[in-house]
C-alpha cells in the first residue's frame, strides 16, 4: 500500500509541474520540443523512484548562474540603451543578431562587441528555418555570420566574440535544422526563461513574471530589436538589479568555445 502511494506521488510530481511550466510560457518563439525534453530529462534525473520532493531542481550544486540573451537586433534605437543598462551592472550577454540588421547597422554590431558581449546568429531574414532546404539554410546562416564579421573587420581583437551559436527564429527547429546547423559547425541555442518583453507588459509586470520563474541555470530571453523596446530597457534594469540582489552571476550564453552547459 505504501508503495502505491509513493508511485502516485512520484507520477503527480513528474507530470503536474511540467504541464504548468511549459504551457504557461507561450512566447512568439516557443514550440520548443527540445526545451520540453530537457525539462523531462532534468526531472527524470532529479527524481528517482526513491526520492519524493516537490521542489524543482533541488541540488544547490548548480550554482547561481543565469545566462542573458537578446534577439532580433542590432537596432540603433534600442541596442545602445540596452548596452548602457548592461554597463551599469557590469553584465554581459549574447546577442542573437538578424543578419539583415547586422548589414544595415554595422556600427551597432561593433558597439555591442566592443562592450565585451558575444555575438550569435538569428538568421538573415528571420525566416522559419524548418521550411528551408540546406542551400537556403546555409545562406541564411552564412550570410548572417559574414555580415557580423564584416562589421568587425577592422577590429580583429573582437573576432573571437563571434560565436557558432544559432537561435532559430520563432524557436522553430526540427531534426533537419539541428543536422544542417551541425554541418555548418553551429549549435542550436534555445532559451528557458522568456521575459515576455514582447507581450506589451509594464516593466514591473515583466519583473514579477521573471522573478516567479527565476531559478539557477536559466537562459533568459530579451529582445533588442523588432519593435518598441522601451519596456525591455526599463525591465532589464529591474531584472539585473534583482539578479544581483539575489547573488546571481550573470553570463553570456555563448562564447568562442560554444554554449554554456545548463543541464542539471
Ligand atoms: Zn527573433
Amino acid at each position: 500500500m505504501k508503495n502505491i502511494w509513493l508511485l502516485i506521488t512520484v507520477v503527480l510530481i513528474l507530470t503536474l509541474p511540467l504541464s504548468g511550466s511549459v504551457q504557461a510560457d507561450p512566447g512568439p518563439e516557443t514550440g520548443q520540443t527540445e526545451v520540453l525534453s530537457a525539462f523531462v530529462d532534468s526531472w527524470t534525473q532529479s527524481y528517482g523512484q526513491e526520492q519524493v520532493n516537490a521542489e524543482p531542481l533541488p541540488g544547490a550544486d548548480l550554482g547561481k548562474r543565469v545566462y542573458l540573451t537578446f534577439d532580433d537586433g542590432p537596432d540603433p534605437r534600442w541596442s545602445p540603451p540596452v548596452l548602457a543598462v548592461l554597463r551599469k551592472y557590469q553584465a554581459h550577454a549574447t546577442f542573437f543578431m538578424i543578419g539583415r540588421n547586422a548589414s544595415t547597422f554595422p556600427d551597432t554590431v561593433l558597439e555591442i562587441a566592443s562592450d565585451g558581449n558575444t555575438l550569435a546568429n538569428h538568421s538573415y531574414n528571420h525566416f522559419d528555418l524548418t521550411t528551408l532546404g540546406f542551400q537556403g539554410f546555409s545562406l541564411e546562416v552564412g550570410d548572417t555570420e559574414q555580415s557580423i564579421r564584416n562589421a568587425l573587420k577592422d577590429h580583429p581583437e573582437l573576432a573571437a566574440q563571434v560565436t557558432k551559436c544559432l537561435r532559430p527564429p520563432y524557436g522553430k527547429s526540427n531534426e533537419t535544422v539541428y543536422a544542417y546547423a551541425m554541418t555548418m559547425g553551429y549549435s542550436i541555442s534555445m532559451w528557458n526563461l522568456d521575459t515576455r518583453d514582447w507581450a506589451g507588459l509594464a516593466p514591473e509586470a515583466i519583473l514579477t513574471n521573471f522573478t516567479d520563474k527565476l531559478q539557477p541555470n536559466r537562459v533568459i530571453l530579451f529582445h533588442d530589436g523588432g519593435e518598441d523596446r522601451q519596456n525591455t530597457i526599463e525591465s532589464l534594469d529591474l531584472v539585473l538589479h534583482e539578479l544581483i540582489m539575489q547573488g546571481y552571476e550573470i553570463l553570456p550564453y555563448c562564447t568562442e568555445s560554444g554554449q554554456a552547459v545548463i543541464g542539471g
